[in-house]
């Protein structure tokens, strides 16, 4: 079976479907969360997804978007697109979101393979490092992980008592469709990251995606350029809209009040 991960879409419509148009052939899809916050298009994106398969985990922004978690943990301008998404999504897409299912989850005849967004351990820590990957490497039940949350495309490994790596795929251009392979090995134990599809934060702007073969046991690493000017200018109307009218909101309520 071949399947196609997607994770830390974020609401970014024209990363996904230049995604969708690239990828090699597949039999399913898996969603590692994260298919709201700071993208323009949460509606659309929603609906997208939703026409593509069944199996996801939930991300820390699905979560703050729908109101399951608040918004302390977020950055400013994370808070912000949270709210503004809060704002434009319908109550059937926020029931959806309220639903997805927490990681990590596994597919039925793939018990050895688990999907989260953020760790095997905790669905919202980042693991950035070796350091953080070590534990749920080697305490996990599941031999392979797929986890999101990051942005950064690439692996860890380690064997029990053998050595353990870090590893990031290698392009040969900065902005052409392209792909790199990474066969796994027998008795080593792996944490996968495909990257975002919407927000990459690896110094390489193409939307990343990966592609899992059971049967070979190959992961391939996507990379695909995609309108990145057009997402941004619809995401800088979005943000213009809701400042203009919180502020006019803000002011009025003064006026009210100091009448
Ligand atoms: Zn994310």
């Amino acid at each position: 079976m071949r399947i196609l991960v997607l994770s830390d879409i974020h609401s970014n419509l024209e990363a996904l479907e230049a995604c969708l148009e690239s990828a090699p052939a597949h039999d399913m899809v898996v969603n590692l969360g994260d298919v709201v916050g700071y993208g323009a298009s949460p509606n659309e994106v929603i609906e997208r997804v939703r026409g593509l398969g069944e199996f996801f985990v939930r991300g820390n922004h699905d979560k703050a978007v729908c109101g399951i978690t608040d918004l302390k943990d977020f950055n400013p301008v994370a808070g912000i697109a949270a709210l503004w998404t809060r704002e434009h999504l319908p109550a059937e897409n926020l029931d959806w979101l309220r639903g997805l299912p927490q990681g990590p989850a596994a597919l039925d005849g793939l018990e050895d393979v688990q999907f989260v967004h953020g760790s095997p351990m905790d669905e919202d820590e980042y693991v950035v490092s070796m350091h953080d990957a070590m534990q749920p490497l080697m305490t996990s039940s599941a031999t392979l992980t797929f986890f999101g949350h990051t942005h950064l495309q690439g692996s860890f490994s380690g064997e029990p008592g053998g050595k353990s790596d870090v590893g990031y795929p290698e392009y040969k251009t900065v902005g052409q469709s392209e792909t790199s392979e990474f066969p796994l090995k027998d008795g080593v134990r792996y944490l996968i990251n495909p990257g975002s599809v919407g927000q990459p934060r690896d110094g390489n702007w193409r939307a990343a995606f990966a592609l899992f073969d059971t049967d070979a046991r190959i992961i391939t690493f996507c990379r695909t350029p995609y309108n990145l000017k057009s997402a941004q200018e619809r995401i800088m109307a979005a943000m213009d809209e809701f400042n203009r009218r919180h502020v006019v909101h803000t002011w009025s309520y003064k006026l009210d009040n100091d009448a």
